[in-house]
């Protein structure tokens, strides 16, 4: 081993012990060469974050609009418009209920436009109001710092200043805590699956045994395995690690977005204690409270990172600090970066005014693609085997009509041939001209002509009308086949 090998691990083993780390079983271990995770020891061992709560007023908002987003998550699937769900995606039928609305899986431009412009307002948002998402709506976040900490302080204790849990749980509290954990994450379990069977099919289910529903069932059990496992062990790793909505954050911020963030300005160079004038320190007490408040383990002092999910926490826990020490709040706050470099903060650039704008495009998109949406979808899809047959004089034609009735109501249909005047109409079996809402039929029929008619290259157009009792029309053109 080299002496410079040897003198590098002496020294890390040297560090190891001062921070009060193993020095590793097969001898010191070496420093990783950066910051590698706020939520990994320098061993590589998982490092469990107990960030202290910080009730300032920012918490307290954020507190009130999380308990608001839990209850509308429950009440959601309880809610009608005009006797349908206002949101149900239901896989099995393939039909997705928003706001009341039925989207049926050939609505794919529907659902196109739905989707884009949900993702442009996500993206608008966060051009705007940077990570509000992460810190102030994100289930993740919202549960995990308004449901389960508390839970977690309840059981050990307020955590300290220095952010360590006050109690050390025995076993049999950390096994009543776990079961606490899997009876919330069977709640919100259930909550979730009532969005995809609604609320009356999921109580039903309920009360009967799983072997009647294994679908259903799986679906829910995989669901708080999945939960219990994210809030319980996995907790802020799914924001550093997992979601891919943090990565995407660099492209959607600008320099103008809003971030929360020190002011390195005012608070640099920093000083432990109360400052005198003479010190010329900055406003920062490194009292390090704003790091042991963080839920995500970062030091916001180190500028703008990924790991930053904008809750807020670290704005609490200063203003706290600047308030005892009798200096202005606001050392870390809501700005953004040019604001810290003491530039003029500018609502309009070119992201605030061009995805408002193609917002507006897919909006009248959308609503036009809904106005005129039909009522109901035909189409023609030509027999099995061959083309026509001949008998006597007539020829005839077999086909499928495919109806989907897209409104709510149940309708009957239909048919009346336009052109020729000469062709006859056969429907084989008229059950599928009877639909309920959002149901879909092949129709069977049959199309007689006389073979004098004209078949000059083997073909012939013909126009079919289908009405509804609704009174929704529709012409549907297809080809004769016949002898030239
Ligand atoms: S809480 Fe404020 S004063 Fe204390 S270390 Fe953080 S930035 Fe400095
Ligand atoms: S740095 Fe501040 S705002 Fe960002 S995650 Fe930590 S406490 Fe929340």
């Amino acid at each position: 081993m080299s002496e410079s090998v040897t003198k590098e691990r002496k020294e890390s083993s040297e560090a190891n012990i001062a921070q009060g780390m193993p020095e590793g079983g097969n001898g010191p271990l070496l420093p990783p060469p950066e910051h590698v995770l706020s939520t990994l020891e320098r061993d590589g061992k998982r490092r469990w974050l107990r960030p202290k709560l910080s009730q300032g007023l920012w918490w307290h908002r954020r507190r009130i609009l999380a308990y608001v987003l839990m209850l509308i998550f429950v009440v959601v699937p309880y809610i009608r418009i005009g006797g349908k769900p206002l949101i149900q995606l239901d896989i099995a039928a393939r039909e997705f209920t928003i706001f009341g609305h039925t989207f049926l899986p050939t609505d794919t431009l529907l659902l196109a436009l739905t989707m884009l412009t949900a993702f442009i307002s996500i993206v608008f948002i966060t051009a705007v109001t940077g990570r509000a998402w992460c810190g102030w709506a994100c289930p993740q976040t919202v549960y995990i710092e308004f449901l389960f900490r508390p839970i977690d302080r309840l059981f050990e204790g307020t955590v300290g200043k220095g952010g360590q849990a006050k109690r050390k749980l025995s076993g049999l509290l950390e096994l009543v805590r776990f079961g606490l954990y899997v009876l919330l994450c069977m709640f919100l379990a259930h909550t979730f699956l009532a969005y995809f069977v609604g609320p009356e099919r999921l109580a039903t289910w309920m009360r009967g045994s799983p072997m009647e529903h294994p679908a259903g069932f799986a679906v829910m059990a995989v669901t708080t395995g999945l939960l219990t496992y994210d809030f319980y062990f996995f907790r802020e790793q799914t924001c550093l690690i997992a979601c891919p909505y943090g990565r995407f954050q660099s492209v959607m911020l600008d320099r103008q977005s809003l971030i929360v963030a020190y002011d390195y300005n005012r608070g640099e160079p920093r000083k432990k204690g109360k400052h005198n004038l003479e010190d010329k320190a900055g406003h920062c007490v490194d009292c390090n409270q704003c790091v042991v408040v963080c839920p995500t383990g970062i030091d916001i002092r180190n500028g703008l990172q990924m790991e930053c999910i904008n809750c807020t926490q670290c704005i609490d826990a200063c203003d706290t600090v600047m308030d005892k020490v009798g200096l202005p709040r606001g050392l870390i706050r809501y700005t953004s970066q040019e604001s810290l470099e003491g530039k003029q903060r500018r609502f309009l650039r070119a992201r605030t005014i061009i995805y408002p704008l193609v917002l507006v495009g897919l909006v009248s998109a959308l609503a036009f693609a809904l106005s005129t949406k039909y009522g109901f979808d035909a189409r023609i899809i030509r027999g099995k085997g061959a083309p026509f047959t001949t008998i006597e004089r007539t020829v005839v034609n077999s086909f499928n009509l495919r109806l989907v009735n897209r409104t709510d109501e149940a309708q009957r249909y239909q048919l009346t041939i336009q052109s020729p005047t000469e062709a006859e109409l056969e429907v084989i079996d008229e059950t599928g001209l009877n639909l309920d809402a959002g149901e879909t039929a092949m129709v069977p029929i049959h199309v007689r002509f006389p073979s004098r008619l004209t078949f000059g290259d083997g073909n012939e157009p013909i126009l079919l009308q289908v009405v509804d009792s609704s009174e929704n029309k529709r012409e549907v053109s297809f080809r004769l086949l016949g002898p030239r």
